[in-house]
């Protein structure tokens, strides 16, 4: 199929269910910049199906986002994984007999993003960068001094 994400509406009709199963170019995500882009497929199964009113979308989908480390920069891997993940769309919002569910993808994949990235959750570079940091409140380590403690009662 040469549009896997196009929803052909008229052919949903009593009860049908459309199976996906697709790898996507990630290009219909649309975001590449130096701290964000995705170079890896998107893969989506799933299913489709229309009640009276609506389109039903039941989705799973993955693939792997590039973010830069906040410590030292270096592009991290982030896999998104999202699954059964549901979207009703209904019928009378859907302009002729296509729904492109490329949009709703789009969405539910950025939205699994982090903030912030770092390697593995922990950037080896980051004792680094720990004196620009603000340490965390150290903990009281001070002896407890009982100056009677030596004191020989006899
Ligand atoms: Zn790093």
């Amino acid at each position: 199929m040469a549009e896997p994400y196009i929803i052909h509406i008229d052919r949903l009709g009593d009860g049908a269910i459309q199976k996906i199963d697709a790898i996507l170019s990630s290009e219909f995500i649309g975001v590449d910049e130096p701290d964000l882009h995705f170079c890896d497929a998107v893969k989506v199964c799933g299913e489709v199906y229309a009640t009276d009113e609506d389109l039903v979308l039941h989705l799973n989908a993955s693939t792997i986002a590039q973010m830069s480390c906040s410590v030292c920069n270096r592009p991290v891997p982030l896999p998104l994984s999202i699954k059964s993940y549901y979207h009703t769309e209904p019928l009378s919002a859907i302009k002729g007999t296509v729904f492109d569910f490329r949009a709703i993808l789009r969405e539910c994949l950025l939205i699994e993003l982090p903030k912030i990235a770092e390697c593995r959750g922990n950037c080896p570079e980051r004792p680094a960068l720990a004196p620009y940091l603000r340490q965390p409140a150290a903990p009281d380590i001070t002896p407890h001094y009982f100056p009677f403690n030596d004191l020989k009662i006899p």
